[in-house]
């Protein structure tokens, strides 16, 4: 009898997914998260959030990390090593444990969520904090690994994004079709990229110039799935914008944490996409994303943390603006769980409630002012 309802990705997309097909798949049962309706936020279009937050480690790196570290396994590895805002280092120390290897991690000292931090303490990761911010970090791990016996899991490891590709799948799945508009929150742009190479597939058009890693030929072509593919548009936190300045920006500074990268390692896979795609970046405050993940939560029941909340903030500024057209379906990413990072909701709400004695009277006081 089966003990488990769904599959992990890997097997759920093995013949779209450079994989043997007796490679076993070390999973914690990623992918196959929830599509779900917005109805309140833009009514004048068809919204939905992809729900990446319910994958295992709390975000979309897992999608990425069975891939990446699935196949170092294969190869014999028996160490990985990231840089890391937070969710990679999560989701490497949960996969590494799984397979029996040492996780490296290397993160900006005090710029972490702390639920983040805690999953790779948990996982029992070797944390390095560096003295400087997640650039100085990727800088850091790509010179090791020259040398070292250690396989690099950040996205410029290729089969992170055909992992992170399966998400469009999903989504085309369950919508029948493609989206016309694709939302994500930017950070080094290695999902934006991804989604696109996976709607690119499904569409059953042969390679996407943004896939440089295998040259435009990576696609593992399986059935056509949709005929058109959407627009894909980028979020980015003003104050870590590289898209937006058009260079690397040198001390990203932004609360959404996961997005605060300076210097995109998928920069030009990105450009490719907005062209290829007609789509565009666009950069949001903090305060504006702030105020999406709090709607998010209070009028949808959807908790994100910050940076996933500004591929809603985004598309309902553009929705405004006409940007994206009325009557149209719109998917927006969330890329990560809201309490992966307690301490930015709780400053948000500062006001825990009203403490009162534990009598009838005065409890129903309370509630009364409410009701
Ligand atoms: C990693 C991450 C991002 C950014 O994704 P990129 O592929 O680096 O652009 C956005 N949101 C969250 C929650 C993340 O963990």
């Amino acid at each position: 009898m089966a003990f488990f309802t769904t599959e992990g990705l890997i097997d759920r997309y093995r013949q779209r997914l450079p994989i043997g097909a007796n490679t076993p798949a070390v999973t914690l049962r990623e992918g196959s998260t929830p599509l779900i309706r917005l109805a309140k936020l833009a009514p004048s279009v068809a919204l939905y959030a992809k729900y990446e937050g319910l994958n295992p480690t709390g975000s979309f790196k897992d999608r990425g990390m069975t891939m990446a570290v699935t196949k170092a396994a294969e190869d014999g590895a028996k160490a990985v090593i990231c840089a890391s805002t937070g969710n990679t280092s999560a989701s490497a120390a949960a996969y590494a444990a799984r397979a029996g290897m040492t996780a490296f991690v290397l993160i900006p000292e005090g710029k972490i969520a702390r639920g983040k931090l805690a999953q790779a303490m948990m996982h029992g990761a070797k944390i390095i904090q560096i003295r400087g911010n997640f650039d100085d970090g990727m800088q850091l791990v790509k010179e090791l690994a020259e040398t070292l016996p250690v396989t690099i899991v950040n996205s410029i490891n290729p089969y992170r994004l055909q992992g992170q590709k399966t998400a469009a799948f999903e989504i085309v799945e369950d919508l029948g079709r493609a989206p016309d508009y694709h939302c994500l929150p930017v950070g080094n742009a290695g999902n934006i990229t991804a989604h696109w190479i996976g709607y690119t597939e499904a569409a059953g058009v042969q390679g996407t110039k943004a896939c440089l890693h295998c040259h435009g030929d990576c696609s593992q072509m399986g059935i056509k799935l949709c005929d058109e593919r959407p627009v894909m548009v980028g979020y980015q936190a003003s104050g870590s914008a590289p898209f937006l300045r058009g260079e690397p920006v040198k001390s990203p500074d932004t609360v959404a944490t996961a997005i605060r990268i300076g210097n995109p390692q998928s920069w030009d896979p990105a450009l490719v996409v907005q062209e290829e795609s007609g789509g565009w970046f666009d950069e949001l405050s903090d305060d504006e994303i702030l105020a999406a993940q709090k709607r998010l939560a209070a009028e949808e029941g959807v908790f994100c943390e910050p940076a996933s909340a500004a591929s809603v903030a985004g598309a309902l500024r553009d929705i405004e603006a006409g940007k994206i057209k009325a009557g149209s379906t719109v998917v927006c990413t969330l890329t990560g769980h809201g309490l992966k990072d307690p301490d930015t909701a709780m400053a948000q709400t500062p006001d825990v409630g009203s403490l009162v004695d534990a009598t009838r009277e005065a409890v129903e006081d309370a509630l009364s002012a409410h009701l």
